[in-house]
């Protein structure tokens, strides 16, 4: 119920300012994040992969407005896919990248940057940049989604991304009326999709509102996406979703590694563990790097009861 509230609260500027204040060692911030560095990114993957699970990288930002924070974070994924590469570690570590991070937000001016086809153009090329250290890496590139205002962008750019770069993820969220549609395209021979609920907060217009809803519309997009050709990567740490899953999974006589559940770094850690050890695929997303703060406001709004935790660090500032 607190969710909307929060999420609103979070675009305040002073409340962005006071929490960004925190230290990223605080105790609720590293919580969900390892760290702000490459090197705290790589040791915390080297971590999971010790362990038997695979990881999907995001270096942190979003809604990025200029073009030389665009190519700072291009920068900060080539230079993450190299060390990914260096030490071992592509073939179980891929990476997330949200395109408005690298170009679908930059300010459009009356001096003739930025419009809607030439964001479009910055994102791609910066995406193709992107895949391509990958690929030399030996790994893959995920679409992340973000608000509804992005879909429709962010799927021209996976359709033209894919050409080149077949192998791209995309990230579809149930609470969209619009995803069962989405699914049923994408769930062809090749396609990466990761299903997950949507961690935004959007209108009734576009997208289901109580936790019913959402659910009932993740499971009818996990059947198609489990019945399709493609390779459904179940993102949720919702048990009876994970449940749901590994049934369809048997009914449609998938085996295991033809699809692989994904959960975020420090959430439900045991559960990922579990179903690794049952030879389940299992992918942490992990994220890290300076701009953790609209990233942590959505873990916050999925689970208000950390919210006590959070004020204490917030007055203790550890
Ligand atoms: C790998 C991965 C990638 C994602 N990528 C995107 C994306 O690109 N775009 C997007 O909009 N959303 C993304 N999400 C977030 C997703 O949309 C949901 O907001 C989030 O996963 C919570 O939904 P749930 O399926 O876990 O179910 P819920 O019903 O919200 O949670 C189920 C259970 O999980 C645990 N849990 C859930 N959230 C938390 C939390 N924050 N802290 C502690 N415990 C928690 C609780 O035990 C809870 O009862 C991603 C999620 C995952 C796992």
């Amino acid at each position: 119920m607190l969710r909307q509230p929060l999420l609103a609260l979070s675009r305040s500027a002073a409340v962005r300012e006071l929490v960004s204040t925190l230290p990223v060692s605080s105790g609720i911030v590293r919580s969900y994040v390892p760290g702000e560095t490459t090197e705290a990114a790589v040791a915390a993957a080297t971590g999971l992969v010790d362990e038997g699970l695979k990881v999907t990288l995001d270096y942190l930002g979003e809604d990025t407005t200029e073009h030389a924070q665009a190519d700072a974070t291009v920068q900060a994924y080539v230079d993450l896919l190299g060390q990914l590469s260096a030490r071992g570690l592509a073939r179980h570590a891929e990476v997330s990248v949200k395109l408005t991070a690298i170009g679908l937000a930059l300010r459009t001016s009356a001096q003739g940057s930025a419009g809607p086809s030439s964001t479009h153009q910055v994102a791609l090329e910066n995406a193709r940049t992107i895949c391509r250290a990958a690929r030399n890496a030996g790994t893959t590139v995920t679409l992340d989604a973000e608000d509804h205002t992005t879909t429709d962008a962010t799927l021209a750019v996976l359709r033209d991304l894919r050409k080149d770069f077949p192998e791209t993820g995309a990230v579809l969220q149930a609470y969209l009326h619009r995803t069962e549609a989405d699914c049923r395209e994408l769930a062809h021979e090749g396609s990466r999709v990761r299903l997950c609920k949507g961690a935004y907060d959007e209108p009734e217009e576009v997208a289901y509102q109580s936790r019913l809803d959402v659910d009932t519309a993740y499971v009818r997009c996990l059947k198609i996406l489990m019945a399709g050709q493609g390779y459904p990567m179940v993102a949720t740490h919702d048990p009876r979703m994970v449940e749901i899953a590994s049934s369809l999974a048997s009914r449609h006589g998938r085996e295991q590694g033809t699809y692989e559940f994904q959960m975020l770094y420090g959430i439900r850690p045991e559960e990922q563990r579990r179903l690794a050890a049952s030879g389940e695929t299992v992918r942490v997303y992990l994220p890290y790097g300076g701009e953790w703060y609209g990233y942590l406001v959505r873990r916050l709004a999925e689970r208000p009861q950390n919210l006590t935790f959070f004020l204490r660090s917030l007055i203790s500032k550890k």
